[in-house]
C-alpha cells in the first residue's frame, strides 16, 4: 500500500494519485496513473525511482508523449514526468563548435530553433520532432536523412539506481531505437556546429522548407503520434520501402474505427477525430498490420510505444 505522505516527503516535484493522462499523450487518449510525479530536478528523478523501487510500485519515465498509446486502462504503477521541470540549456562555446548541455524534458523543436538563430548547426533537420530531448534519444529520432545520435557527444542516465555519463560510443543506437530502454535519460551533451553567415542562411531555409513538407504531408491539426509503424528493411533489390505507400496500396487511407482514423493526408498516421478510444487505435493497427502483411508479405514493426496495459 503506497503510502502517501511518504511520497510526498521523498519528492519535492508535484504528486496526483489517479491522474488522467490523456494531456500528456499527444494522441489525447488514455486513462489513469496510478501515481503521477513530476521531479523538481535531477536529484529528485532519482529519490522518485529510489522511492518507488523501495515500494516495489513499477514505474516509467513519460516525455512530451508524442510518441506513445498510453491504456484505455491507464497505467498500473507510476508516472514520471520530466516536461515539466527538466529543461535546462546550457551553451558552451569551443574551437567553431559548441558544447551544448540540455535536460532530458527540453523540448526539441524550440532547442533546434534556438540554436540556429544563435548560429549553431546540427539540430535543423529534427526541427519538426515534438518532443522532449530524452524521448528523442531513446528513439533515436530522425528526419530528413539525419539522427540525434548524429551530434550526441554523451548521454546522462540513471542505469541500475546510480547516475551514469555514457559516451555515444557506449550506447548502442540504430533506426527508431538505443539500449537505453531501461534507463532514465536526465540529460545530453551535444556537439554543433558554428556556422558562418551563408551556411546559417542555408540551414534557416532547409529548416523552413521541411516545416513546410511537414505541414503539408502530416495531419498536423488533428492528435496524432506520428508514425505509427517503423519503415521496414529495403526490399531484396535494396530498394528503400515506405509504409506510409504499402498501407496506401492496401486502400486503406481513410479507414476508420471508432474516433480513429488513419490518415487521410499521409497513411503511416493514425489520427484522433474527437474521442478515439486506444482500443480504436489498436484495432486500425491490427486490421493495418493484417492486409500489409497479406499483400507484401511485410510484418511491420510498431515505431510508437504502448504504455500500460493492452489485451
Ligand atoms: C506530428 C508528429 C511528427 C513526428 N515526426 C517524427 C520524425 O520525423 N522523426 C521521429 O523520429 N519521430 C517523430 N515523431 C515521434 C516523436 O515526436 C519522437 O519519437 C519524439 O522523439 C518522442 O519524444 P517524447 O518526449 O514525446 O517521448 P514520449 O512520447 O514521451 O516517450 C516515448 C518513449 O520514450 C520514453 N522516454 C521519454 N523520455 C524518456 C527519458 N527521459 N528517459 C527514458 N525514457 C524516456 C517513454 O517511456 C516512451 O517509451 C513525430 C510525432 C508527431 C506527433
Amino acid at each position: 500500500m503506497l503510502n502517501l505522505e511518504e511520497l510526498r516527503q521523498a519528492v519535492r516535484g508535484e504528486v496526483q494519485l489517479n491522474y488522467n493522462l490523456a494531456k500528456f499523450s499527444s494522441f489525447r487518449i488514455g486513462g489513469n496513473a496510478d501515481v503521477f510525479v513530476s521531479p523538481k530536478d535531477k536529484a529528485d528523478v532519482l529519490s522518485a525511482l529510489k522511492f518507488f523501487e523501495k515500494v516495489k510500485l513499477p514505474y516509467l519515465v513519460l516525455g512530451r508523449g508524442s510518441n506513445v498509446l498510453i491504456s484505455d486502462k491507464g497505467i498500473c504503477g507510476a508516472v514520471i514526468s520530466l516536461r515539466e521541470n527538466l529543461e535546462k540549456i546550457n551553451l558552451k562555446a569551443e574551437n567553431g563548435t559548441a558544447l551544448v548541455y540540455v535536460e532530458a524534458g527540453a523540448d526539441l523543436p524550440a532547442l533546434a530553433a534556438d540554436m540556429l538563430k544563435k548560429g549553431y548547426g546540427g539540430l535543423e533537420n529534427l526541427s519538426g520532432i515534438p518532443g522532449s530531448v530524452g524521448g528523442a534519444i531513446l528513439m533515436n529520432a530522425g528526419a530528413y536523412g539525419k539522427e540525434i545520435f548524429e551530434v550526441i557527444e554523451s548521454v546522462e542516465v540513471i542505469r541500475c539506481g546510480e547516475i551514469k555519463t555514457l559516451r555515444r560510443e557506449e550506447v548502442a543506437y540504430r533506426y527508431r531505437g538505443t539500449d537505453l530502454e531501461n534507463d532514465i535519460i536526465l540529460s545530453c551533451t551535444l556537439r554543433l556546429k558554428k556556422l558562418s553567415a551563408e551556411e546559417q542562411k542555408v540551414a534557416m531555409e532547409n529548416r523552413k522548407m521541411w516545416m513546410e513538407k511537414r505541414r503539408n504531408s502530416q495531419p498536423l491539426t488533428l492528435p496524432n503520434a506520428g508514425s505509427i509503424f517503423k519503415n521496414p528493411p529495403p526490399d531484396e533489390n535494396g530498394n528503400p520501402r515506405f509504409t506510409g505507400a504499402l498501407i496506401e496500396a492496401c486502400g486503406l487511407k481513410g479507414k476508420r474505427i471508432g474516433d480513429a482514423q488513419i490518415s487521410e493526408k499521409h497513411a503511416n498516421f493514425i489520427v484522433n477525430l474527437g474521442n478515439a478510444k486506444a482500443s480504436d487505435v489498436i484495432a486500425l493497427i491490427e486490421l493495418t498490420r493484417a492486409e500489409v502483411k497479406r499483400k507484401f508479405g511485410v510484418n511491420l514493426e510498431l515505431e510508437i510505444k504502448l504504455l500500460g496495459k493492452f489485451d
